[in-house]
């Protein structure tokens, strides 16, 4: 059994010397109610470096010298535990550990024939939430308005875009790569897509590509990206701040440009996200979800890595853009 460990806490931008790969040879046994898994895919996600660091957020920060966890896709190798049986695949949160034993609390059973089983991981796990949640409850977007969505191209971003275009919204998006921006406009149908890497003038920008001003705007990044999109908003916008990643290597108190007054002027609304307080959504988030999949109106784009041992890489990739879609690890 191979385990990944928090060795130290990243400074800045992380880097795999902040963990360490600890082997163990004995086999794992199971007691009466547990059962043994083996992990099959692992999630990799931004909000994972907040846990890295020993600062109070909405959950408590990883150990150093524990196992890093996320959410994982596990094969039951052995049960006994009455829920659980031989091949049956599981989702939740739990080590970065090939084998790990379990008393099954906070575990779901996942259908490998209704949906890949990275799926669980993406746009029917905690993305696909995300995306729906953060979009209709906070965003409660009305046909006809534009949306600009930042981190477009990302696991939560392009799904926010698509679900978006399904409600009649207008829809742009903002991504770090050309190839990206076009995967926005070919593969998930969004009106526009926006370089912040390329294009000088951001706020220019946005406004040529919102003609009508920006009335939700879904943040995944903050920083300056963000700053430009706001001075473009109309009245009553809804802003949803689900995620800042362009300051969450960031060693000092991040500033932002004094776009206060444009939330002032236009009686705008700017509400922090977390996923976990909307579970009372979460049937009703994946119903839609499944269904627009299943009517071929939402698709999904993943990134996936082979192998445990590349996991800290995958995450640390996270931070330069490295995935399309979702970042997901096969082991
Ligand atoms: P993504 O798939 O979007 O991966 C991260 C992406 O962020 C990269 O591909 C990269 O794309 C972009 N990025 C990296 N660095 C920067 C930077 N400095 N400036 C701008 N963009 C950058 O991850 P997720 O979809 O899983 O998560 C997206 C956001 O949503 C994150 O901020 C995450 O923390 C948040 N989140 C929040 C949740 C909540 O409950 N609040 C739940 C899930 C996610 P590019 O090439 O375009 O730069």
């Amino acid at each position: 059994t191979k385990t990944i460990i928090l060795k130290n806490r990243p400074e800045g931008k992380p880097s795999t010397s902040n963990f360490e790969f600890v082997e163990q040879d004995s086999e794992l046994t199971i007691k009466d109610g547990e059962i043994l898994l083996k992990a099959a895919y692992v999630s990799v996600d931004p909000y994972l470096r907040g846990r890295m660091s020993d600062a109070k957020s909405y959950v408590p920060p990883f150990k150093l010298d524990e196992p890093v966890h996320s959410g994982v896709i596990a094969k039951v190798v052995a049960s006994k535990n009455d829920n659980f049986s031989e091949g049956d695949y599981v989702s939740g949160m739990l080590n970065w550990q090939t084998q790990q034993v379990s008393n099954g609390e906070g575990l779901t059973k996942v259908d490998s024939s209704r949906a890949p089983l990275s799926a669980y991981l993406g746009i029917l796990g905690m993305t696909g939430l995300t995306a729906y949640c953060g979009l209709t409850e906070i965003g409660k977007p009305k046909e006809g308005e534009t949306l600009v969505v930042s981190g477009a191209a990302g696991a939560v971003g392009s799904v926010v875009g698509q679900i978006g275009k399904i409600l009649g919204l207008r829809v742009i998006g903002i991504a770090g790569t050309d190839e990206k921006v076009e995967l926005l406009k070919s593969k998930f149908g969004f009106d526009e897509g926006i370089n912040y890497n390329t294009t000088e003038n951001m706020q220019a920008a946005i406004a040529k590509a919102a003609p009508n001003g920006v009335d939700i705007y879904f943040d995944n990044v903050g920083g300056p990206i963000s700053d430009a999109v706001l001075v473009n908003i109309n009245q009553f916008a809804r802003i949803i701040i689900c995620g800042a990643i362009s300051v969450y290597n960031s060693t000092e108190v991040p500033k932002s440009l004094s776009v206060q007054p444009f939330l002032v002027k236009n009686s705008a609304l700017m509400q922090g996200f977390i996923v976990s307080n909307y579970a009372a959504k979460f049937p009703e988030a994946v119903k839609a979800l499944s269904g627009w999949l299943s009517e071929d109106k939402l698709t999904y784009s993943e990134t996936i890595v082979e192998g445990f041992d590349n996991i800290p890489q995958a995450f640390i990739d996270l931070f330069d853009g490295k995935n399309k879609g979702k970042m997901v690890v096969k082991i």
